[in-house]
């Protein structure tokens, strides 16, 4: 079953109270495609860059089975760049710079192709583009995944509350569920929220796990206890990348497979972070993701 994912595909300056990568390959649609790839679901990848991103990124895109086509390369402009530094708890974090370049344009056109995915990812971007992907499809997707932050509830609210109401998963962490809904409880939030569209609402929670709320229940996941963390960035969406990867791959989005699915978007999400950049995805065998798989299940269970 095929998956769309739309998202930035970037080059990522990261500073944190170890270390400090610069100018590495990073972007929201490239932790996401990258994500779902393990899962041996055809992505079809809708992003813009400009001349400056190297071919080599795209053919090894490719070689994982995430279609490209969909990848617009604009001569004469530089692609969107992001600057990040990390606190000494690797929770917060700081924007230093975004310069958007070839995003400030992005207007996405979808390949015929691609307009009869399944299954589609929608991450942190302008809800405008997101809207206009929905818009784009031929027959509406199985199921619609929502990634969004603070940010575009701050400048687009309204915009964003449109596509809310269009999508069936939303994800966001705990502050900007209490941002949208306005009220502190995570329950009350995720009832305020489930009111406003989506089936299901997944509140990341870093280092705590991920709660999932819905009509048919509570799950609650947790975060594997890691030794090495090298570099956050990215975690939300390889969760959300692993997280429709494993849904697609089922074909089947019963509220049992969504349980899973948020299992295997934490493992994805917690090798991602062992590394700089997509590193430790490029290094990831999947029988590495079946054995955390089982870990994290071990830990769930009396
Ligand atoms: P995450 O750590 O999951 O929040 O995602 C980090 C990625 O998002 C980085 O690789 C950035 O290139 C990308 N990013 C940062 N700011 C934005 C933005 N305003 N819009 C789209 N992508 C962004």
């Amino acid at each position: 079953m095929s998956l769309l994912s739309v998202g930035t595909v970037a080059f990522d300056t990261i500073i944190t109270p170890t270390a400090r990568a610069e100018r590495v390959i990073g972007g929201a649609g490239s932790y996401s495609a990258w994500a779902a790839s393990f899962f041996s679901t055809p992505v079809n990848l809708v992003s813009i860059v400009g001349d400056d991103f190297p071919a080599s990124e795209i053919n090894e895109m490719e070689s994982r089975g995430i279609e490209t086509e969909g990848i617009d390369r604009v001569l004469g402009k530089k692609s969107f760049f992001w600057e990040g530094e990390y606190l000494a708890d690797f929770n917060s974090r700081e924007t230093h710079k975004t310069e958007l370049n070839v995003l400030a344009d992005f207007d996405p056109q979808l390949p015929d192709f691609y307009k009869d995915s399944e299954y589609v990812l929608l991450a942190n971007l302008t809800p405008s583009i997101q809207k206009s992907v929905i818009q784009q499809m031929n027959e509406r997707p199985k199921l619609i995944v929502l990634d969004t932050m603070n940010f575009w509830m701050d400048v687009a609210l309204d915009e964003l509350k449109e596509v809310i109401s269009m999508c069936d998963v939303l994800t966001i962490n705990d502050e900007e569920a209490r941002q949208l809904s306005g009220v502190h409880s995570l329950a009350n939030a995720a009832t305020k929220i489930l009111q406003m569209g989506p089936k299901y609402l997944i509140i990341k929670k870093g280092e705590h796990g991920a709660l999932l709320f819905a009509n048919d229940g509570i799950f609650s996941c947790p975060a594997i206890p890691l030794q090495k963390i090298t570099d956050p960035t990215g975690a939300g969406d390889c969760f959300a990348g692993g997280f429709l990867g494993y849904i697609a791959s089922q074909g089947d989005t019963s509220f049992q497979t969504i349980k899973r699915a948020i299992v295997y978007g934490s493992v994805v999400a917690s090798f991602c972070v062992e590394e700089f950049s997509l590193d430790r995805l490029k290094s990831l065998q999947r029988d590495e993701v079946e054995k955390r798989y089982e870990m994290l299940l071990g830990m769930m269970r009396i």
